[in-house]
């Protein structure tokens, strides 16, 4: 949504102050998903931003719902022709996240992640960001599904944080209440270990999740498999994260994919328990393990005997530790599948 435009045509048009937020509300809280459903405001005026306005800045390419339909992948294509994909997905009964994209691809080359393969187009704007969750809620109005987005979290295409000046921008529509009004604890962000963006997201939003790509606790390893960590190695993240805690004394999630014979065994479950050790906040840190999803190439997700081991030793050393569900796999809609391509 064009927001400034907005602001612009109805000034031109002479419009008192309260048509924004009567405009706003029908957009942002009721879901309509075009101006000439907004029965608030006269006929002329509906016309008028229809003709003068686009409601969302890409259009639908393809739409893909997973056999227990609690997953919904769409590939979006950008006015520039790039395309990207954004998720909505239900891990409980009637609550929905939408997981968006920050980039058009990445230029971070995780080995074990698909969007990185098609390398680096462009950042994504504020607009193109927070128009794919005002997609979804459309979506949802339109299909009449039960429940409502209760989380947005930053984990689809891209690095938020080598895109702050966008991110930040879009972190403020979601939060501001004349817009999507989301509280800023239900918004996560997802990093592979930028320190400056972990700052910024501190001092900035300190109610605002941080979700860390942890994935290996030893440079060597993190190193062949997330070439970021040659610029920032876990003593740069570790560091960090210990000004996080200073500034915002929350919890952070750290997520950790298991990839069979390569970080999976108890001997890295030991590693990772002196890493979290090692912090002065331990009881903040949270791990996620995740099972790796892989499409293509020789990795391979650990057997599901061995992520409970991995559980149970971390558990046992008192590490706060879940195993996430991976919900959208059938559809390539699940963490590090998304590649904005067509192939499906
Ligand atoms: N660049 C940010 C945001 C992307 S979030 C980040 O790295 O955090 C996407 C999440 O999916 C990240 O945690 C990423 O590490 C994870 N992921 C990537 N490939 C995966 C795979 N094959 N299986 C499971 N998770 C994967």
């Amino acid at each position: 949504m064009q927001i400034e435009k907005l602001k612009e045509i109805l000034a031109n048009n002479g419009e008192p102050k309260f048509r924004l937020s009567q405009i706003q509300k029908a957009i942002y809280q009721d879901g309509v998903s075009a101006f000439l459903e907004i029965s608030t405001i006269s006929k002329y005026l509906r016309k008028l931003l229809e003709k003068e306005m686009k409601f969302l800045s890409f259009k639908v390419e393809k739409i893909l719902v997973s056999k227990n339909q609690n997953s919904i992948k769409v590939l979006l294509k950008l006015s520039d022709g790039n395309k990207i994909e954004t998720v909505l997905l239900s891990p409980m009964k009637n609550k929905w996240s939408v997981c968006v994209s920050s980039q058009v691809g990445c230029a971070l080359n995780c080995v074990f992640c698909a969007t990185g393969k098609g390398g680096f187009q462009r950042n994504l704007t504020t607009e193109e960001i927070a128009d794919q969750v005002l997609f979804w809620k459309q979506f949802i109005k339109k299909n009449k599904i039960k429940g409502k987005i209760s989380n947005v979290v930053y984990m689809g295409m891209g690095e938020p944080f080598l895109n702050w000046k966008e991110v930040k921008k879009s972190l403020q529509n979601l939060i501001e209440l004349n817009l999507f009004g989301f509280g800023a604890r239900s918004i996560s962000v997802s990093t592979a270990g930028i320190p400056e963006g972990i700052l910024n997201l501190a001092k900035n939003f300190p109610q605002v999740n941080l979700a860390i790509s942890l994935h290996f606790v030893r440079n060597d390893l993190r190193s062949r498999f997330m070439p970021i960590n040659k610029i920032y190695d876990l003593q740069l993240l570790s560091k960090s994260l210990e000004e996080y805690f200073k500034k915002c004394n929350r919890k952070v999630f750290l997520e950790y994919i298991l990839i069979k014979n390569i970080n999976d065994k108890i001997s890295d479950a030991e590693e990772l328990a002196s890493f979290v050790a090692s912090f002065s906040k331990k009881n903040l840190l949270h791990i996620n393990l995740i099972r790796g999803n892989f499409t293509e190439g020789k990795l391979k997700p650990s057997p599901f005997f061995q992520i409970e081991e991995f559980r149970k030793y971390l558990e046992r050393k008192g590490v706060s530790v879940t195993v996430r569900k991976s919900v959208g796999e059938d559809i390539q809609g699940a963490c590090g599948q998304l590649a904005g391509k067509v192939s499906f």
